[in-house]
């Protein structure tokens, strides 16, 4: 990886703000992965900032290498604010715990261009009123598969046998899908059909969101599969689960 570049797009995942005026951000680029920025005087500089220091906004930064790991930001454009996120408290909870979960889980020399586009489309569809409980169905295991961390599916993870119209289990602790031999009383009971769509979801593009919608019981077994395997991927438990499981 080369020196930064003096601009790049990034996206805004947090937003804090220090001192008086100050605004410090976690920006993810999608060529650098997770960069810390300070804006000096970011809250009264309208000119150089606009609305971009918002968390879900898009904007091109321009900036110079600060003290140690900070991005001093200069100034920025706007790209897309995402504003319309904030008018619904599911989508906005949503959009958190997406962008919670990439804080959490991206590391050093993923690629993060795929990772990138994943979120911002995640994003874009919940803004535009998008089915909300597919799109996490989708965005979980998308980002699941991207950072390398997929189970197996559609054939026993212990003997390989490969299923067929059969009761199976999901362990991911055991590396996924289970034949009962394998089993026992092991993982939880899940459906073949529920299975499948999850392997046939990731044949489709990282970014296309449109067009899929779920049945209840695919939802309610998929979103046990994906947190399972979430929980054991994932350093902490995000703070925006807890509020998202209140709504
Ligand atoms: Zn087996």
């Amino acid at each position: 990886m080369g020196p930064l570049p003096q601009r790049c797009e990034a996206l805004v995942l947090h937003h804090i703000n220090y001192g008086e005026s100050d605004v410090i951000l976690t920006l993810f680029t999608a060529q650098y992965g997770l960069q810390k920025g300070f804006a000096k005087a970011g809250r009264k500089s309208r000119k150089r900032f606009g609305a971009v220091l918002e968390p879900f906004t898009q904007a091109v930064f321009q900036w110079k290498k600060g003290r140690g790991a900070f991005l001093i930001l200069q100034e920025a454009e706007l790209v897309n604010s995402r504003f319309g996120l904030r008018g619904d408290l599911l989508r906005l909870a949503l959009a958190s715990y997406g962008v919670e979960l990439v804080s959490l889980l991206l590391e050093e020399g993923e690629s993060y261009q795929l990772i990138y586009e994943l979120l911002c489309s995640f994003l874009d569809y919940l803004e535009q009123g998008g089915d909300e409980l597919s799109a996490r169905l989708l965005f979980e295991l998308r980002l699941i598969y991207l950072l390398g961390y997929m189970p197996h599916l559609l054939h026993c993870s212990e003997c390989l046998k490969i299923f067929d119209n059969e009761l199976i289990r999901f362990d991911a602790n055991r590396g996924g899908s289970l034949c009962l031999d394998c089993a026992g009383s092991a993982g939880i009971a899940v459906d073949l059909g529920t299975i499948g769509s999850l392997a046939r979801s990731l044949k489709v593009a990282h970014r296309q969101f449109e067009g899929f919608s779920f049945g209840q019981k695919t939802l309610q077994q998929a979103g046990l599969i994906l947190s399972q395997v979430l929980q054991q991927i994932l350093p902490r438990e995000p703070k925006s689960l807890k509020f998202l499981s209140q709504l």
